[in-house]
């Protein structure tokens, strides 16, 4: 037992005293106690009184309550005081680092811990059978890689080449029917689609596609449906031409510019928002044509940053993607770069050792981000798992632009798998598109724009804020569409206000009657 003096010290903190009041509150005990269990409590408190770990005093003090609760057994009861308890939970409150007591952990940070838990538990419930990743999913796609390359003749060697993905690339009817099992209206209509629009879809894409789910949100990123041709409405030009000052070249703010650097992409997806530049057949462009691109560089010094897209810029080959870079380090004004690819999640072979020192190189000089685009959990296997790490430790970051599309990621279960699956692929979530209303094409894909921000805004406080991406849209430049920046509502259309300048826009929102139609895409045919 303690001295007098320092048990007048012991003034209890406000959340201690909750537990003590609870814990002597008077009552009748419901049931009795047994002689073993008053030995086993006075013996543990006696062994507490020299611990060092603050846990077995907490478990201790844990019993005691649920003691009190579940069979109105005092301490007393048990053979316990008041005045040692009172020294044991000094003694928590002494070992503690930063003095936190007994009380405060059970009646306060616990309690907390629980509320929060709580807040997540439906979705761990559910995420894997909502919004199962192509980890979770890898053995049914190792059944699909193996179907996939019998049908399509493909050696080993050929799938695990870039090369190879590209030669067996399903781009007719008549190989995807060959190998997805689809209803023969639809095959019928991709036949017509593809009269308008192009269709590309690499073995390895096309093994993430889940057999048996007809609207598989793989399947409907990578083969077009009837809507695209049938959703025609009014024509809004490409935004590119109003933006293009030079050659390849997109300027829209003052220090970061795009060069378009390809129409090629190893896969074409349905929701392209440049749709229009990606064009019939693949074209290599001539080399004026980038150096017209890298003079205006050169000759603007306001350029900070540039961002060499397409297309897809790993389309191109190892020499023209150092050229490029090379070109940009030689530029003083150029002090970080940026490449965007989708080709780590639709032919994640490309990323070969010789593309990686190139970056490696290029980025010891100056930073390079590369920004992908991921849509869902299942496009994380494995393969672009592994793809996203050497990529990572060979650049400064991996960032993802996200589009959000109807049936693919337009839950918050879905929204919240993708985010935390890429993250820990080596990917941060940077961005989430709202589809944008330009294209007719993909209309049918769109979500409104206050599911999406509910979506996002659902996150906060709910998962590592790194991994939570900013909800914008391209509307002349990206606007952000959290709630302080949508300033009115009309009635198919928001207004929002441009944060660098104040002028406000309407942005035509996606047409709530054909959101929530569930035949759409792959739902609408039946046989
Ligand atoms: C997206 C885009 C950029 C880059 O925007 P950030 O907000 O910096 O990611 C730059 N220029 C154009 C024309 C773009 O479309
Ligand atoms: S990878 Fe990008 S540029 Fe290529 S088709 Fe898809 S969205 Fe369009």
């Amino acid at each position: 037992m303690k001295s007098n003096a320092k048990m007048e010290n012991m003034e209890l903190d406000f959340f201690t005293r909750e537990l003590f009041d609870e814990l002597f509150a008077p009552g009748t005990a419901s049931s009795g106690v047994t002689k073993e269990e008053i030995a086993e409590m006075r013996n543990t408190l006696d062994k507490l009184k020299q611990t060092e770990l603050t846990q077995p005093i907490l478990d201790f003090f844990s019993r005691l309550l649920e003691f009190r609760r579940r069979q109105s057994i005092l301490p007393q009861d048990l053979g316990l005081s008041n005045e040692n308890l009172l020294v044991l939970a000094k003694h928590h409150e002494e070992i503690d680092e930063h003095e936190v007591t007994v009380g405060g952990r059970i009646n306060r940070a616990l309690p907390i811990v629980e509320v929060a838990n709580e807040r997540v538990k439906d979705y761990l419930l559910r995420k894997e059978a909502e919004a199962a990743s192509g980890i979770e999913l890898w053995d049914q796609i190792q059944e699909n890689v193996v179907r996939i390359m019998d049908k399509l003749n493909m050696s080993e060697e050929e799938w695990h080449s870039y090369k190879g993905q590209l030669k067996y690339a399903i781009d007719s009817v008549d190989t995807l029917s060959r190998v997805i099992d689809l209803p023969s209206s639809a095959i019928k209509d991709v036949l017509r689609v593809t009269q308008s629009y192009r269709m590309r879809v690499t073995p390895y894409y096309a093994s993430l596609i889940q057999p048996g789910r007809v609207n598989d949100p793989v399947l409907i990123q990578c083969v077009p449906t009837g809507e695209m041709v049938d959703n025609v409405g009014e024509e809004i030009p490409p935004v590119a031409a109003d933006h293009s000052p030079a050659r390849l070249i997109d300027q829209f703010y003052p220090r970061v510019i795009t060069i378009k650097s390809t129409n090629m992409c190893a896969m074409y997806c349905t929701h392209c928002l440049r749709i229009a530049h990606i064009g019939k057949k693949d074209r290599i462009y001539c080399n004026e044509a980038y150096r017209e691109a890298l003079d205006y560089i050169r000759k603007n010094s306001f350029i900070r940053d540039v961002l060499i897209t397409g297309g897809d810029v790993f389309a191109l080959p190892n020499n023209m993607i150092k050229f490029l870079l090379d070109e940009l380090d030689s530029i003083d004004h150029v002090t970080v770069k940026r490449l965007g690819t989708r080709i780590p999640v639709t032919a994640p072979m490309r990323l070969d050792n010789e593309l990686l020192d190139i970056l490696s190189k290029s980025n010891d000089k100056k930073p390079i981000r590369v920004v992908t685009q991921i849509n869902t959990a299942q496009e994380i296997t494995p393969v672009s798992r592994e793809g996203f790490k050497k990529l990572s430790s060979r650049v400064m970051t991996v960032m993802n632009q996200a589009v959000l599309l109807k049936g693919i990621n337009d839950t918050r279960v879905k929204m919240w798998k993708l985010c935390e699956t890429i993250h820990e692929a080596y990917v941060r979530p940077y961005y989430v598109f709202n589809c944008s209303y330009r294209n007719t094409q993909f209309a049918h894909l769109r979500v409104p724009v206050e599911i999406g921000r509910d979506i996002i805004e659902s996150m906060y406080g709910n998962i590592s804020g790194d991994a939570i991406p900013r909800y914008i849209c391209t509307a002349g430049g990206k606007v952000p569409m959290h709630r302080d920046n949508v300033v009115g509502h009309k009635d198919s259309a928001v207004t929002l206000r441009k944060p660098w300048s104040g002028e406000e826009v309407d942005y035509p929102d996606a047409n709530p009657e054909i959101y929530r139609k569930t035949d759409f895409a792959f739902a609408r045919y039946k046989d």
